[in-house]
């Protein structure tokens, strides 16, 4: 392969521009060309491409966001946008492109591999809900951004002897509530995957509080509902402690990437370009036990998710490297956080 092509998509992520960095330094090396396309599939579809060099990436490695851009653009998922878009690379004379981006950019990925240019996928999401990697690109920061926040938080809970809801980002993932929440020493944690019932969370901000303690911290994954309703829920339930709202919001994608995000920000962009070289598309890159991995790039969601419910109301476990987690947080005399 003489030219490729990088690209992000969808919601952007701390370390998308380490591994953009990658893409670029690592095709140099390789004599391969390469060229960027802004605005993810859109731009890819309105001929946005243009030439990168080593130095069109220099300063970037611990820059937060993208600067090729992200976009959302659902043309791509119809035959025609995907022509038009493969119409320009045919144009500018690229043969593969590396994807970086979620589930959805994912599926363009696979559809260009079906018409004959080699896509591989990079996971860049804060959310780390992507098939075959034990971690995305972005998480890492993501949740030391949420840690950081909920210390804050509970220094002015402490003062006030307040119950503060922490809503963070994760609409079908809850893998940023559960961490932070760890990493925090938060008490309750509410996420998508799992039923949680409000008299529970009611019964233990009661007893923290009979047990002297000055704070109560539920995180709360906004997938399950929002700040604002459990609040409301809670209250209806029989909750009657001082009660605040703190929704996180964007901070939780900004910042400059921690060091693990650039380097394995760092570690897949160089890989993307080793399968695109050797004419692999229809892939993705992950990490499993700190390892690279490559596995099909349409894998089933179900694999990655932290556990699932199976028919009987049991606990599965979908991800053997996550289950150890699941174990710490169902060990509740050890950490003293409720997984409902
Ligand atoms: P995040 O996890 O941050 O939401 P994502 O990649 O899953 O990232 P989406 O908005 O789902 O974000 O997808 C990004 C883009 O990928 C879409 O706007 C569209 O251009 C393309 N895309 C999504 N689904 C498909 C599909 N089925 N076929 C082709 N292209 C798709």
């Amino acid at each position: 392969m003489k030219r490729i092509a990088v690209l992000t998509s969808g919601g952007d992520a701390p370390g998308m521009n380490a591994a953009i960095r990658a893409v670029v330094r690592k095709a140099i090396s390789e004599g391969i060309e390469v060229y960027g396309i802004n605005h993810g599939y859109a731009g890819m579809v309105a001929g946005d491409i243009f030439p990168l060099t080593a130095g069109s990436v220099s300063d970037l490695v611990g820059r937060g966001g993208t600067f090729l851009y992200s976009a959302r653009f659902p043309e791509f998922a119809q035959l025609e946008g995907q022509l038009a878009g493969i119409e320009q690379l045919k144009k500018h004379g690229i043969e593969g492109v590396v994807v970086i981006g979620g589930d959805g950019s994912y599926h363009g990925a696979m559809r260009l591999t079906e018409h004959g240019f080699p896509a591989v996928g990079l996971p860049g999401t804060i959310d780390n809900d992507i098939v075959g990697t034990d971690y995305t690109i972005g998480f890492d920061t993501a949740v030391s951004t949420v840690v950081d926040a909920i210390d804050k938080i509970r220094d002015t809970s402490s003062s006030h002897h307040r119950t503060f809801i922490v809503e963070v980002m994760g609409r079908n993932a809850g893998d940023i509530a559960l961490w932070s929440a760890i990493a925090a020493g938060a008490d309750d944690v509410c996420i998508p995957e799992r039923e949680f019932k409000f008299e529970n969370v009611v019964n233990n901000i009661k007893k923290g509080y009979e047990k002297g303690k000055n704070h109560h911290i539920i995180v709360l994954a906004e997938g399950v509902m929002s700040g604002q309703e459990f609040a409301m829920k809670l209250k209806a339930a029989g909750d009657d402690s001082d009660l605040r709202v703190a929704v996180l919001g964007h901070i939780q994608r900004g910042g400059s990437p921690t060091v693990r995000d650039r380097v394995i920000a760092s570690r897949m962009g160089a890989r993307a370009v080793e399968l695109l070289r050797d004419g692999i598309g229809g892939v993705a890159v992950g990490i499993q036990k700190e390892v690279l991995v490559e596995s099909p790039i349409l894998g089933k969601a179900e694999d990655n998710a932290l556990f699932s419910l199976g028919a009987d109301g049991e606990i599965i476990v979908n991800n053997p490297h996550k289950a150890d987690l699941e174990l710490y947080l169902l060990n509740r005399d050890m950490n003293n956080l409720n997984l409902y």
